[in-house]
């Protein structure tokens, strides 16, 4: 782990005298008191929210431009910790993720702590010294998790790390996004309750490490980079309530709502949380946006959320219309727009299903690439415009009649009633 634990680069000390910390400024809040419209303004721009983050996992879209992304309507991209921690160094000599993508814009990293921890075949793999799972042989365990951090093996280069608040907090600095997350110990659906106790400690005796390295480093590449201290506590109201209390108590400058959740339990595990944490401060749901859970997290008070599932579903033939996801496959030779209202870059130069299709499925590298990209441009598009529907529908009143709309349209009225998508 030498490499990250490089000293900040000297002389990376721009002039810019942004180092104020983000503001966030609420415009209009919803009648339940959690759901709002408002701006967060970084050193790098401002993301008008509710906002969806583009996941630019190693600092670029795949396939896209980044004219391309901004087209989209994106404001703000997520990059990841993980993925980016070797090339840290060099991305701080270049003036931070901002200029050194390209994208000159709010950025996001996570911790890394997601990929460290579920390293291997999901999270089965996530094995804590705590964790009484005595089937699995100490060798074969990719990540350990004690109070100091995680040891874990890289997959590819076969070589042991650790990665711990300090570190993650390092990597992410050298990085140099607009926010960043505390280090956290996630849990998954299957840890029971007592497990979750000692996550939660654990996360908050990270989150005041977190916070006390983050303060000595944050302005290193001459603009404020700010950190969001991340909530867990599983699917249980004592738990999150406290730990959205105690984390909220912390001089966080936002926070990332963490976890696994089953899709009923993710309206009420958010509004425990937010109902405790500090209004002023902005929230950010990690890894969730499809349109039902966009308007759940949406209106308990989630303002940023973001998620690698639009570009990945396009990628494999899944678009996004207004009449609920199609698949590529089942439209050869159609010569219907992927959807007709769209106003994205892909369906107001009138690709075809068909003629994407045909891409898609092409031998040729570079007809595939096109694809990827056309077909990503789209879906990201679709999910954003939602996020503009709904700033827009809340400074017009017409909130509800926009959801009720867009939900029955998406899912069929049917499908609304059925999973209650419309009752509070
Ligand atoms: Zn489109």
């Amino acid at each position: 782990m030498e490499k990250n634990q490089q000293p900040l680069p000297e002389q990376a000390r721009p002039e810019s005298e942004n180092l104020s910390p983000l503001s966030f400024t609420v415009e209009k809040s919803l009648k339940n008191g959690l759901g709002r419209i408002g701006t967060i303004k970084t050193a790098h721009g401002e993301i008008k929210t509710p906002a969806f983050m583009a996941v630019g996992t190693t600092g670029s879209v795949r396939f896209l431009e980044m004219s391309d992304l901004k087209n989209t309507g994106a404001e703000a991209m997520l990059s990841n910790g993980y993925h980016l921690r070797k090339k840290s160094p060099e991305i701080a000599e270049a003036g931070g993720l901002a200029k050194y993508s390209g994208w000159n814009g709010p950025t996001l990293t996570d911790s890394g702590g997601f990929q460290v921890m579920s390293l291997g075949s999901g999270l089965g793999k996530v094995v804590s010294m705590d964790r009484k799972i005595e089937k699995t042989k100490k060798k074969d365990r990719l990540a350990l998790v004690s109070d100091r951090g995680v040891d874990f093996t890289d997959p590819f280069s076969g070589e042991r790390e650790f990665i711990g608040p300090e570190e993650s907090m390092q990597i992410q600095t050298r990085i140099g996004a607009d926010i960043h997350m505390a280090f956290d110990e996630l849990t998954s659906l299957a840890d029971d309750y007592d497990y979750n106790v000692r996550a939660m400690f654990r996360t908050e005796r990270w989150a005041e490490r977190s916070l006390a390295e983050h303060k000595k480093i944050r302005d290193s590449l001459g603009y404020r980079q700010n950190l969001y201290g991340v909530l867990q506590g599983g699917r249980w109201e004592d738990l999150r309530r406290r730990t959205a209390r105690v984390l909220g108590a912390m001089n966080f400058d936002g926070f990332g709502l963490g976890g696994a959740f089953l899709k009923e339990d993710l309206g009420k595990i958010l509004r425990w949380c937010n109902e405790e944490l500090p209004f002023e401060k902005p929230r950010h749901l990690l890894g969730l946006s499809r349109p039902d859970d966009i308007f759940v997290g949406f209106e308990n008070g989630a303002d940023t959320l973001d998620c690698v599932a639009p570009t990945r579903e396009a990628r494999h033939g899944r678009i996004y219309t207004k009449h609920g996801e199609i698949y590529l496959r089942k439209f050869k030779d159609s010569p219907a727009l992927l959807d007709e209202d769209c106003d994205c870059e892909t369906c107001r130069s009138g690709w075809t299903r068909g003629k994407l299709r045909t891409l898609w499925k092409s031998p040729n590298l570079a007809e595939k690439a096109l694809y990827y990209k056309l077909a990503s441009i789209h879906n990201l598009r679709f999910t954003i415009r939602i996020f503009e529907n709904i700033q827009k529908s809340v400074k017009t009143h017409s909130y509800d009649t926009y959801k009720k709309d867009f939900l029955e349209n998406y899912y069929g009225k049917d499908e609304v009633i059925r999973r209650k998508l419309l009752e509070k």
